[in-house]
């Protein structure tokens, strides 16, 4: 298959990571938040991606300048799946040129919240759901990296808990933007966990499941829709942006497809300075 090659290619060519044609369509981005005075935010694609394995924050900030994006502060942690809460206003962000600076040294977690000016708040994915979520009127913004493991551990709700602890946010003036994941149309997840979803989002997230013969996929986008929703983020305030990611190689990466030679897509969101 043409992508294999064109893949083992880009594997191997190392440096050169800017050999994949650049869509027009990436960042993705909820027009309606354009009119957020001082936020910016995107879902990166392939184009702007990062390679496999380890990475730098050097690496990081290359991927919002190709995107047209220079904050003073990058956030990044090493995602493990889980529901702990960061911010850049307790942790210590890596140093300003991040060069030695690799995904083991960075602070554990998978939720990010922030109000301050000039740092963007970022999260890598290959599969799992980049969610972006913003408060305007308390002036804070939140990025979830969630995983099936992260969702049903509670990552929404500790990112719209957070919102509202720290910045006296209302979950009903939040808006989400949940990104490129992948779909119920790909992703095969065993059946026997239904019962522990249920048991955390109620009898209706079993819609996000589809059954086919004895396989069972789960649509984990569904899942993060259902957990906003619990958590009191209005139904007509969260967007959801672009495909899945399985299907579409020459746009997105993912590691059900690719494994090992899987990049990862970067989502980010967080204030401008003055604004
Ligand atoms: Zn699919």
């Amino acid at each position: 298959m043409a992508y294999d090659r064109a893949l083992r290619r880009h594997v191997h060519a190392g440096a050169d990571r800017n050999l994949l044609i650049v869509t027009n369509a990436y960042p993705l981005r909820v027009s309606a938040w354009s009119e957020i005075p001082g936020l910016m935010h995107g879902f990166l694609g392939r184009a702007h991606g990062l390679p496999p394995g380890l990475f730098t924050i050097h690496d990081v900030r290359d991927a919002l300048a190709r995107a047209g994006e220079a904050p003073r502060s990058v956030a990044a942690a090493r995602q493990v799946h889980g529901a702990g809460v960061l911010s850049p206003e307790d942790v210590p962000l890596a140093r300003e040129d991040g060069a030695g600076v690799v995904d083991g040294e960075l602070p554990e977690g998978d939720v990010w919240v922030s109000a301050s000016a000039d740092v963007v708040l970022t999260i890598r994915t290959a599969d799992c759901v980049p969610l972006l979520l913003v408060a305007p009127r308390a002036r804070a913004v939140a990025a979830v990296h969630a995983g099936w493991r992260g969702t049903l551990g509670g990552a929404v709700e500790a990112a719209l808990a957070a919102l509202v602890a720290r910045y006296d946010a209302r979950p009903e003036d939040v808006s989400a933007a949940i990104g490129p994941a992948i779909g119920g149309c790909c992703y095969a997840f065993g059946g026997e966990h239904l019962a522990a979803f249920e048991a955390r989002f109620g009898p209706e997230v079993a819609a996000a499941w589809r059954h086919e013969g004895s396989a069972s996929f789960l649509d984990l986008r569904t899942v993060c829709r259902r957990a906003l929703e619990r958590a009191g983020v209005r139904r007509d305030a969260i967007h959801v942006l672009g495909p899945c990611t399985a299907e579409h190689p020459d746009e997105l990466h993912s590691y059900r497809r690719d494994g090992a030679y899987a990049g990862r897509q970067l989502s980010y969101i967080g204030w401008r300075s003055g604004a």
